[in-house]
């Protein structure tokens, strides 16, 4: 703008203007030792006592510096029974203690140290004198980092989350603190700014920030081995650690490496008994039971106990760092129960699905003895690796010495690559994990094949297990409890060995192997077999040998004829699995088994140089899909006409960037679940967990006992309707006593507690009496019970009746009939449902996290029997909802009953686990199709019933039946047709909104229908391909959708041509086919498939906006809208809409919530709607203000006056002009009545079309997406980089749908034989990230590239624009198609299902 009002120096959106509320103290921190989230303060520390710490730092230091001087007679000189359970300290040590301390300090201060003594509290309530030393020049180094700290400058981009002002909380987009933060964390410790990374939390409250060097010593056992040496800060190994471990390697460092640094010389000043048991019971009381000690009062007010809140009685928890090997063997001869902690990696997921920490514990992270890696022998080598050398380390090594590798330790390195993720491998050790004997072990299985080793030391020495006999149980080794791990050993290989791992996971990064196999093969001099390996994680309890398939090869020349043969008739016998095998896949794992030695056998005779018969059956198995997808890197691009540089136009249409994109990065935004008063109560509900039975009784005698617990509300307590719901008030928010439980998931009490934690824990405790009931889970057995939620509605064109229709298919000379089932999903949003509620003069204020604040403040009004005006619903933002947050109001209502009660503040986070098993999802639906062709190739009539998985409730099901048959025709012309839709009544969670709202089932449905009417005709007429068989039958711009009205403003085929053009698609088909041809194993497939997506609510009277705009007189302005910011953006937009209509710099606008206060009866954010709805609301507001200031505007829009923005505001106000406005829009659509089959449901359509390439290895069903190119319609986009953004993420979060995210429920089985099958019972399995796949960063596209349609205008919404939420989401059903081809690609393939899993896809490609 040419005009900058008067004051440039404002900015509303600088750190100095709201930096978002700090979150209590017992969320800031929450990671873990190793940087993972973590809700409670508790897995810090390692080692919780002070008193245990100052003893066990000065033991081991003592231990360290005797190892050192004595050099090879390596003596334990500890004294037994140094530390007792109690923290209290043996005389001799404290005097031991007391003179060390002595002694250096005074080194520290002939060394020109300055010692700062800080005042702390141990456990039992004495008081810590913590001398925090350093370095002067050090001292002033961290001074001036904290004060750089203090200004706002701290962790710009870096330790998101992490630092102390930054909340944390389970939305990643916050700055969540999740382990993919870690790594900033060093930098931290380099750079000396303290407020950056988990270490400056450790630095401010225990020692000052200081640069650390870490060198790893590396165990020598043969020869001079490399020597691994780290430089922590470039490794980021420490910016991992947590408090605990951080201290200790700080002091560590200081001592061992003689540098100056951090010396813990703690003086323990006692107190009375007294005191002591004050402080005891005080702890006690604040559920800290489980817990000894922290390290600080701050940490003690940050440390809340996870740990069930029945183990009241005080437990002293034993925790030891041991820095040498022999101080290990000691501490754990001493304490043979104590666990052994490594990098935790285990321990911490057994701690929440326990919610317990074992009381012992002894920590290795610091003994350099166990951290090297040897190389073994002189070629061919194998490694000697020290069980706390951790995974990322060996790593790195493997790679450096790459050279020198035999083929089992290469075969190692590449298995480490696909070993969980980088943040996993950052901090687990390789001896966690051969300790942890877990079945699906992705080491065990290569140390089985290939004859590895362990190592154990106990104190009477040391002895070497043979890894097949090193696992004797599930989860259980032959490991004694006086042992420890110390090396695992991958032996020397013969340059006529070969060995591969593979791992079949649903996801290539971070999962567990659903199977994997390492297979090692030796040759002797004859050419013969002389050492065959066969180990498999994932196809029992323990990592299993198939040892009758590895004896048959032995002594074999495999290019004989009928070895592999005979092999693979073994290995189908051997690894059989019965169909209810625990884990499920039973014929994909036992399939796996088969295939794996297959195309090892093909790899094994390939390196070695052997001739097999059939080798051209499987030419193309020496590259697997892993070696694929880590051998390119990704790549995208991004085409979008960067805005109208037309000032009249500025700054709409413009790629701006989010508004408040630096507030998340820093972690600074404000987030329903982290931002709640300090002296809020927190509120948690019993859950269900059975789908169907009568709810006979509750208690809640234990959750009362519970120390911190307020109080529990039953369904009597409410006070008005007990009933919510957004379609039907059907749902209810606690199940009364005597009613029926209808799904899992249903509350029946709910819990208020001093904490989250508390609260959480114990609603676990309360118990209910329920009489189980028959439960209908699937759309099958609901349509066979004849149970509904809603009516059937039709959409009919030219018939009446479905009889008609299906008359009119079979008239035709190519007809298709079939069913098709699209699956469901969970929404997965990074911010898990919660709100908290305040009681405020006798009604109820509430930040809820919810898509639709009018609603969820009638459901409160009516359950408090409030009038609307007395409850205010507001949002901030909420950290992801899709849809989510639109029809589930029980949540808000959790947290308001509560407030209303306790007349405070109240909040309600939900669990992760509970809020994935138990809210609504995705409808899965069923479609029923038969649809014919003409001879021409065009479509003539189709017939479709509609069948969807509706859950307990109605929730939104109705509407989102609609919008599905509403969609059923997708993006072609259907001249005669009949659907008929209607949701099932099941015994499960209710379905629900989710980006698309029914409309992605439909199109993809119809997408399989055209592809498999395109090979029909092909068959029955002439040879069409499938894209030429689609381009025949889109919808034309003009031409009639399925309800009659003109389908305008789309030109599909001229924007498919620009498509087919822009991606080569002719070009590309050709070289898919040819590939295929040449490819025996790896198919690939092209699919290309357009969207036509209807905008607007399909209920009338939801299609109106509202906003309020106030013009301040300083010329900043305040917008209020409908619309709810969830990450879309559409503040940003909104922004841009309210700078562009009054003319003033974007920088001068603001939103702070959406509120019901200032936006009444709005209409929920969905429906892809929000933009255009609010938009144009506050276009109407803004041309109000014009008017209103119209006299001073002149004076303003004069190029010849200087009047600045600032000068007209306060020119305006000083003459008592109103500076506020009410803006209102209001579709100009009727609506579509149903009953009358007449009305229009959209106002425009969007369009896209997605061209997708994929590759599958029809072997093990491996896929991955090579390439995908997007065309897209947006109008003129508000903002293109934020609709680019969607458009992506809608393609992802669909590719996801339709490859890995598959809802797992435990099952039952039903019939025997053959018949036999397993059928869902309605108890979700699918509670987290590990059993739920949301697609990760290496499922991405290898080539993405988008694009919108050009010079494209939509009269219809702001600015020419387009609604973007949810018509992308729609693109990726390509992957699915692109997929089918692939597998049809293969003879004698199967129709392959949704969602296209691993297991699906090979089933499809072994025609089962
Ligand atoms: C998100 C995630 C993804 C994962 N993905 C994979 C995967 O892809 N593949 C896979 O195989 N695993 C995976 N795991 C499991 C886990 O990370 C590994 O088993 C890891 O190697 C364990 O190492 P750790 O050092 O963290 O062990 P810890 O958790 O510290 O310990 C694990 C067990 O081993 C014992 N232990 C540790 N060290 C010793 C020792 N020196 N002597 C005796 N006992 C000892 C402990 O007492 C404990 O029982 C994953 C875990 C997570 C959290």
């Amino acid at each position: 703008m040419s005009r900058m009002p008067g004051r440039q120096d404002w900015d509303g959106h600088l750190v100095g203007g709201k930096t978002g509320v700090v979150p209590p103290p017992d969320r800031r921190m929450a990671t873990n030792l190793r940087g993972m989230p973590l809700r409670s303060q508790q897995d810090f520390d390692y080692r919780a006592s002070s008193a245990y710490d100052d003893t066990l730092l000065s033991m081991t230091h003592k231990l360290d510096r005797d190892q050192k001087t004595r050099r090879g007679r390596r003596t334990y000189n500890s004294k037994p029974g140094l530390l007792t359970q109690s923290g209290e300290l043996y005389s001799d040590v404290q005097a031991d203690l007391s003179m060390r301390q002595e002694r250096s300090a005074t080194r520290r201060r002939s060394r020109s140290e300055v010692t700062r003594p800080t005042h702390t509290q141990g456990w039992d309530g004495s008081t810590v004198v913590c001398h925090k030393t350093m370095d002067r020049t050090l001292e002033q180094t961290t001074a001036r980092a904290m004060a750089r700290s203090k200004r706002g400058m701290r962790g710009m981009g870096r330790g998101m989350g992490r630092g102390k002002t930054a909340p944390s909380g389970p939305m990643g987009g916050s700055g969540s603190g999740s382990g993919l933060g870690t790594q900033t964390g060093r930098e931290t410790e380099t750079g000396g700014d303290s407020g950056r990374g988990g270490l400056g939390c450790v630095a401010r409250e225990c020692s000052a920030p200081i640069p650390i060097t870490e060198t790893l010593a590396m165990a020598s056992t043969t020869g001079t081995p490399p020597s691994l040496s780290h430089d922590t800060d470039t490794r980021g190994r420490v910016g991992q650690m947590g408090r605990a471990q951080s201290c200790a390697s700080l002091s560590h460092a200081g001592q061992g490496s003689g540098r100056k640094g951090y010396v813990p010389p703690h003086k323990v000043v006692p107190r009375t008994k007294e005191q002591i048991e004050r402080r005891r019971t005080a702890i006690q009381s604040r559920l800290f039971a489980d817990v000894d000690c922290t390290f600080s009062p701050v940490v003690n007010k940050q440390f809340n106990s996870y740990i069930s809140p029945e183990a009241t009685p005080h437990i002293n928890r034993l925790m030891l760092a041991p820095v040498s090997v022999e101080s290990l063997l000691e501490m754990r001869a001493q304490h043979p129960s104590a666990r052994i902690l490594a990098g935790a990696s285990e321990v911490y997921v057994e701690r929440k699905g326990r919610r317990s920490l074992p009381t012992e514990m002894i920590y290795v992270g610091l003994i350099k003895g166990m951290k090297g890696v040897t190389l073994v022998g002189e070629s061919s080598c194998g490694v000697s690796v020290g069980a706390g050398v951790r995974l990322s380390d060996l790593e790195a090594f493997l790679d450096a010495h790459e050279d020198f590798l035999g083929v089992h330790a290469l075969s190692l390195r590449k298995t480490l690559r696909i070993f969980a993720s980088s943040t996993v491998r950052n901090t687990a050790t390789l001896g966690g994990n051969v300790a942890n004997a877990s079945p699906v072990s992705d080491t065990l299985p290569l140390l089985l094949a290939c004859n590895g080793t362990v190592t154990l030391a106990s104190k009477e020495g040391e002895r070497d297990v043979p890894a097949r006999e090193w696992v004797v149980g599930y989860r259980r080794t032959a490991m004694r409890p006086d042992e420890v791990v110390v090396r695992i050993n991958v032996p020397q290989a013969t340059p006529r060995s070969f060995t591969a791992y593979y791992k079949l996971a649903r996801r290539m990064e971070d999962d567990i192997s659903t199977v994997g196999g390492c297979f090692s093969l030796t040759l002797d001099t004859e050419g013969k077999v002389a050492h065959a390996g066969m180990a498999f994680s994932g196809m029992a309890a323990v990592t299993k040998c198939f040892t009758s398939v590895e004896s048959l090869l032995v002594g074999k020349d495999l290019s004989a004829k009928g070895v592999l043969s005979a092999a693979i008739e073994e290995m189908k016998k051997v690894s059989y699995l019965p169909i209810d095998v625990p884990g499920g896949l039973a014929q994909y794992r036992s399939g796996m088994c088969v295939s794996l030695l297959t195309k090892f056998v093909y790899q094994a005779c390939n390196a070695l140089n052997i001739e097999l018969d059939e080798a051209a059956l499987y030419s193309d198995v020496h590259r697997t899909v892993v070696d694929d997808r880590f051998s390119t890197v990704t790549r995208g691009e991004q085409h979008m006409e960067t805005g109208n540089e037309d000032e009249a136009d500025a700054p709409v249409n413009k790629s701006i960037p989010h508004a408040t994109a630096h507030l998340q990065a820093r972690g600074q935004a404000e987030y329903v679940s982290t931002s709640y008063p300090g002296d809020a109560f927190h509120c948690y509900p019993a859950l269900a967990n059975v789908p169907h039975g009568t709810l006979d009784s509750i208690d809640i005698e234990r959750a009362l006992m519970v120390p911190g617990v307020q109080r529990v509300l039953l369904a009597s307590d409410i006070p008005g309707s007990n009933h919510v719901g957004v379609g039907a008030k059907d749902e209810r928010i606690l199940v009364p006593v005597g009613e029926e439980i209808t799904s899992v998931g249903q509350a029946y009490a709910l819990v208020i507690a001093d904490t989250h934690e508390t609260a959480h824990a114990a609603a676990g405790l309360i118990t209910a009496s329920i009489t189980r009931l028959p439960a209908i889970t699937t759309i099958e057995e609901a349509i066979k019970a004849d149970s509904y939620l809603t009516d059937s509605i039709t959409v009919e064109r030219n018939v009446s009746t479905a009889e008609e229709a299906t008359a009119k298919v079979r008239a035709c000379p190519v007809t298709v009939e079939g069913s098709f089932t699209a699956p469901g999903q969970e929404h997965f949003y990074l911010e898990t449902h919660s709100a908290t509620a305040r009681w405020r003069d006798g009604g109820i204020q509430i930040h809820a996290g919810t898509q639709h604040p009018n609603a969820t403040q009638g459901a409160i009004a009516d359950m408090l029997v409030l009038p609307q005006s007395r409850v205010e619903a507001y949002v901030t933002r909420i950290g992801g909802a899709f849809g989510g947050k639109e029809g589930v109001l029980t949540y808000s209502c959790f947290s308001a009953l509560a407030a209303w009660y306790m007349k405070r503040s109240v909040s309600f986070v939900m669990e992760r686990s509970d809020d994935l098993a138990y809210t609504g999802k995705r409808h899965e639906i069923t479609f029923d199709y038969k649809i014919g062709c003409a001879e021409n190739g065009k479509i003539q009539a189709m017939c479709v019933s509609v069948r969807g998985l509706g859950g307990h409730c109605l929730d939104l099901s109705g509407a989102v039946m609609e919008r599905c048959i509403l969609h059923m025709e997708g993006c072609y012309h259907v001249p005669v047709a009949y659907y008929n839709g209607r949701q099932c009544k099941t015994h499960t969670p209710s379905g629900t909104a989710f980006r698309g709202f029914g409309a992605p089932q439909s199109t993809l449905c119809m997408e399989h229908i055209m592809d498999r009417l395109a090979e029909e005709y092909s068959v029955k007429v002439s040879p069409i391909t499938h894209l030429e068989f689609r381009m025949q039958n889109l919808i034309e711009d003009g031409q009639e959708t399925v309800l009659g009205h003109p389908c305008n403003g789309i030109d599909p085929a001229r924007d498919m041509k620009t498509l087919l053009e822009d991606a080569k698609i002719l070009e590309r088909q050709r070289s898919v086919s040819a590939w295929n041809a040449t490819h025996p194993t790896r198919k690939r497939g092209l699919a290309v498939s357009p969207v036509k997506f209807g905008i607007a609510f399909t209920q009338a009277f939801l299609n109106q906006g509202y906003a309020l705009v106030h013009i301040y007189k300083d010329g900043s302005v305040l917008v209020s809208h409908g619309g709810i910011e969830m990450g879309q953006g559409i503040h940003s937009k909104m922004l841009q809409v309210a700078a562009n209509a009054l003319g003033v710099p974007i920088e001068m606008c603001h939103i702070w919530d959406s509120s019901t206060a200032s936006c009444p009866n709005t209409s929920p954010t969905s429906a892809s709607s929000g933009s255009d709805l609010n938009g144009l609301a506050i276009l109407d507001a803004c041309r109000k203000l014009r008017e209103q200031l119209s006299e001073y505007y002149v004076k303003y829009a004069d190029p010849d006056n200087e009047m600045t923005w600032a000068q007209l505001c306060n020119a305006a106000w000083f003459n008592r002009t109103c500076m506020s406005a009410v803006g209102f829009y209001k579709m100009p659509i009727k609506g579509y009545s149903w009953q009358a089959h007449a009305g229009e449901p959209f106002a425009y359509y969007a369009f896209g079309a997605a061209a997708v390439e994929v590759e599958v290895d029809t072997l093990t069903g491996e896929n991955y997406v090579r390439r995908t190119d997007i065309i897209y319609d947006a109008g003129r986009p508000l903002n293109p980089a934020l609709d680019i953004g969607q458009i992506e993420g809608a393609f992802v979060q669909a590719q996801g749908w339709l490859t890995t995210e598959e809802f797992v429920w435990q099952e039952k089985k039903e019939g025997e034989g053959e018949d036999a099958r397993m059928v869902p019972n309605g108890v979700p399995m699918s509670r987290g990230p590990g059993t739920y796949k949301v697609p990760a960063a290496l499922d991405v596209p290898q080539d993405f590239r988008v694009s919108f349609v050009k010079d494209s205008f939509n009269p219809k919404a702001p600015f020419g624009s387009k609604g973007i939420g949810e018509p992308p989401f729609c693109l990726g059903q390509a992957v699915y198609l692109a997929l089918r081809r692939a597998v049809n690609a293969k003879p004698g393939a199967s129709e392959l299902e949704c969602p296209s899993t691993m297991a699906k896809v090979w089933s499809a490609c072994e025609g089962l």
